[in-house]
């Protein structure tokens, strides 16, 4: 009898218990397979980013993952599981907006451990008008120094990393072209998710030429090449805009698959000859208007801030670059737009620092949704 037991137990775990380590492991798979089967090219790697912070959540084992210690290490540690940067532990309620502080810097040598990356917004952050805004350049070398990570996060999509590095360096602060991320650097994986490689397009002003040989796309500014283009790139710098912005309007709405292409979202940016400038986003948000009044209901693509795919890019680069897995509420973005920079930074799960340097006013400030964490005179 006990061995007629016994066997019954058996064969009652072969037919019941292995079905349900089967059909456990399968529903697991389908479900990881269903997790990652991509809608769109951007829709995979913002999954694949996803998931690497997700799968990633086990202690590091090596002490020198904090990343404020990378930079000092030289090479990286063999940090594979991407583990979390750094313990939350350090982690203390968010900071009151209804003062003022005199500047980011001031905050940051009290704050700096509940930080494991700094983002910065350029024009209006860094620099203004091809000036540099007083205290950047103190700032940037003492995260140098101290080896704190940071980026350049910038709406800035005309000119190419190398140019932008440039006309920092006569502002007498210095970058690699790795440090900085342009929101024309989304058009790489738009490329890719359209299969645009080889595809002409027209440009609207200016976009730096190494952005479209990245994205395996062709640009043009000839308006008579209009039939022949795939979409238009809504560029920035001056053009004749009666003449473009005609053809370009009348192209879209004997188009009706044509894109329209905006890596900059910004309504207008701080000027040299005036005090601001009309952004590519307002010139896109016009198109779209114009055609949605005859009939067309275009949508553009935004590439830029407050637009995921920048901070995407960003953030898996950090990631990378740290082999740490970041907290998003461990990474602070420091700008001048509430639009862009902190809205968007806040979407992200970024924390945010507006700084009064650029853009907004105070007035503005209190008139607007849209607040920071941390409102600062200046850098
Ligand atoms: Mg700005």
């Amino acid at each position: 009898m006990a061995h007629a037991g016994l066997a019954a137990i058996l064969l009652s775990w072969l037919v019941f218990g292995c079905r349900f380590s089967v059909f456990g492991r399968r529903r697991d798979n389908v479900a990881t397979v269903e997790n990652r089967t991509p809608t769109t090219r951007c829709a995979t790697v913002a999954q694949a980013k996803r998931a690497t912070k997700a799968e990633n959540q086990f202690p590091c084992p090596i002490a020198s993952c904090d990343p404020w210690l990378l930079r000092g290490a030289g090479a990286a540690p063999d940090c594979t599981g991407l583990s979390p940067c750094t313990s939350r532990q350090n982690r203390t309620s968010y900071v009151s907006t209804s003062r003022i502080i005199p500047s980011f810097t001031d905050w940051l040598v009290h704050h700096r451990n509940e930080l494991d990356a700094i983002v910065f917004d350029v024009d209006g952050v860094l620099m203004k008008a091809r000036r540099p805004v007083p205290g950047s350049a103190e700032l940037v070398q003492r995260l140098r120094t101290d080896h704190v990570p940071f980026r350049l996060l910038t709406n800035d999509g005309c000119h190419s990393p190398q140019e932008k590095i440039e006309l920092l360096r006569e502002c007498g602060l210095e970058f690699t072209e790795d440090e900085i991320v342009s929101s024309s650097h989304g058009m790489v994986e738009l490329a890719e998710e359209r299969s645009w490689q080889d595809h002409m397009f027209f440009v609207m002003g200016y976009v730096a030429s190494c952005y479209g040989d990245e994205a395996g796309i062709q640009m043009t500014t000839d308006v008579d090449s209009l039939p022949r283009c795939t979409g238009v790139i809504v560029g920035e710098k001056s053009f004749d805009w009666e003449a473009v912005i005609n053809a370009v309007f009348n192209y879209l709405i004997t188009h009706a698959d044509a894109s329209l292409i905006v890596p900059n979202p910004d309504e207008y940016f701080a000027g040299r000859s005036q005090p601001f400038h009309i952004a590519s986003g307002a010139i896109g948000r016009f198109l779209r208007q114009l055609c949605h009044t005859h009939g067309h209901r275009l949508e553009p693509i935004y590439l830029g801030k407050p637009y995921e795919p920048i901070f995407l890019h960003n953030h898996y680069q950090l990631e990378q670059e740290l082999r740490c897995a970041l907290e998003r509420d461990r990474v602070v973005i420091i700008g001048d737009s509430l639009a862009s920079d902190i809205k968007g930074g806040r979407d992200f799960g970024y924390r945010t620092a507006l700084v009064l340097t650029g853009i907004t006013t105070e007035a503005m400030l209190a008139d607007s949704d849209v607040q920071p964490e941390l409102v600062c005179r200046t850098i």
